[in-house]
């Protein structure tokens, strides 16, 4: 046990390998982590509440990141956006920190760190070099990007265990021995494992993959990283990112008919091109958002990465709750609900450097592409467009799902379609594959047919794991350097 400022200091480094979804013997080491968690100090608005069910004895801290973000509000003396809170009530060291949006360098302090399967290797393989005994900050790694896509699900798994072998092995076991979280292959993807499971309102993440921002959609800052920087963190070193500039974007009307939230997001890359968030966060508010749900934030989120911002967040709201309470977290929520003013949300007159104003009512679905997801077309200028471009007509695959695109919503839309068309008799003459985004969304899409009707429409269901998104795809149907057109949700 160590002190600092006034807290008690203790780590437990109990992490649950859940490999097979089994919890491993817990190891209890006493280290110098700056974590605080739950002592006699606390006061009656920090309940205990585990990070996540896989971490019952590690807890949410908000009273300390409250405590940090008064030292910074004192000095700084204006109101600030979300993402400055979160960021802020993160600094290793508020007193003194240097902070100028776009200008200076921040040293943060993450509450956790993911991993996976293609970045970790090396990640882990520096860990072990540090000679620790144990990672010291929560962290997690997911076995989703070595898994090729070819016939289908169980014998896509299959292969790729037997192929990656040794690197499953590998992560599996230095996961155990370094207290690490390890999501085998056909867990799901880890964004949206991260979204189900460890992702909070306030919290801030490091993921070693582009879309980890996916987590926004919770009320989170997650942010993507290289492996040097997730070994600093699991080492517990402070990490450094240059202070982001604030990008608002203000959301009014609502999303109604086949708009979908990834519109949102298709039409803002139209607007601020591939280049548009670098060096930003992408900081959503506004009356409209209430109309899109928890999942379709992340969507949102998750594709900020197309348009080079740091990451994106939505602020702490009634969607957010209905999510943690249907991933059984509703303990976090009734925690969040005691900090949504003070942590979780944009001050009344918060400053940003552009505003971006997106009317939900008049949004129409979009199609971006090809070649850069920045090229946004309304739905009514596609046909047009490809014709004026010459892209070829003939859509040779359709894709559904991934990280991005898997939640219960997505996957209900698709399966309407299907069955209009099964209803008419019309079976698809395109290939079109469903890649469930983890067991949670496989197993529910199982459970209410939704699966098999798109089955019955002539789609392949994949494994849960990235797949074809990330090119992990042994495609037959077309020769090498043939022109073709796929379309991704
Ligand atoms: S599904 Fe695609 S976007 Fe998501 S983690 Fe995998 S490769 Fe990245």
């Amino acid at each position: 046990m160590l002190t600092k400022g006034g807290f008690s200091l203790i780590l437990s480094v109990e992490k649950f390998a859940n490999a097979t979804q089994t919890i491993l013997p817990l190891r209890r080491l006493c280290l110098t982590r700056t974590v605080y968690v739950s002592t006699s100090e606390r006061t009656s608005r920090s309940l205990n509440v585990p990070l996540s069910r896989f971490e019952p004895n590690e807890y949410i801290n908000y009273e300390k990141n409250a405590s940090v973000l008064d030292i910074v509000k004192k000095r700084l003396n204006h109101p600030l956006t979300l993402s400055e809170k979160i960021l802020y009530s993160h600094l290793d060291n508020p007193q003194n920190q240097k902070i100028e949006r776009g200008k200076s360098y921040l040293r943060l302090r993450p509450d956790r760190v993911a991993m996976q399967d293609a970045t970790a290797q090396m990640a882990v393989l520096q860990f072990i070099s540090s000679g620790l005994p144990s990672v010291l900050c929560p962290s997690t790694i997911h076995c989703d990007h070595l898994i090729e896509a070819q016939v289908g699900g169980d014998e896509d798994l299959k292969r790729a265990k037997d192929i990656n072998k040794e690197v499953f092995n590998f992560l599996a076991t230095a996961s155990a021995k370094y207290n690490i979280g390890f999501w085998k292959p056909g867990s799901g993807i880890i964004h949206q494992i991260i979204l189900e499971n460890y992702a909070y309102p306030g919290l801030l993440l490091i993921g070693t993959d582009s879309h980890t921002p996916n987590g926004g959609g919770l009320g989170g800052l997650c942010i993507g990283v290289g492996g040097a920087d997730a070994v600093d963190v699991m080492a517990n070193m402070p990490w450094e990112i240059k202070c982001p500039k604030i990008i608002g974007v203000r959301l009014t009307g609502q999303l109604n008919g086949w708009t979908a939230p990834k519109d949102v997001i298709l039409k803002l890359a139209g607007i601020l091109t591939v280049k548009g968030g670098t060096g930003a966060i992408i900081e959503y508010f506004g009356p409209g958002v209430d109309s899109i749900s928890c999942t379709g934030m992340g969507t949102i989120c998750n594709m900020g990465a197309e348009i080079g911002a740091t990451t994106s967040v939505f602020p702490y709201n009634k969607r957010m709750v209905e999510y943690l309470k249907a991933t059984k977290r509703e303990d976090i929520a009734n925690l969040a609900n005691q900090y949504q003013s003070e942590l979780l949300t944009a001050d009344d007159d918060a400053k940003y450097d552009r505003i971006i104003d997106i009317n939900l009512s008049e949004l129409e679905p979009h199609v971006n592409g090809p070649f850069t997801p920045d090229l946004a077309h309304p739905i009514d200028k596609l046909a047009e467009e490809a014709k004026k471009n010459k892209w070829p007509l003939d859509i040779r695959v359709g894709l559904i799902g991934s990280c991005t695109n898997s939640s219960y919503e997505d996957m209900t839309r698709a399966a309407s379609i299907a069955q209009q068309a099964i209803d008419k008799g019309i079976k698809a003459k395109s290939t079109f594959t469903v890649t469930p985004g983890s067991e949670q969304i496989r197993a529910t899409i199982e459970r209410d047919g939704i699966a098999e009707k798109l089955r019955q429409m002539g789609g392949i269901v994949l494994a849960n794991a990235c797949g074809p998104c990330i090119g992990q795809w042994d495609r037959k149907d077309v020769k090498k350097n043939e022109k073709n057109t796929i379309i991704s949700s």
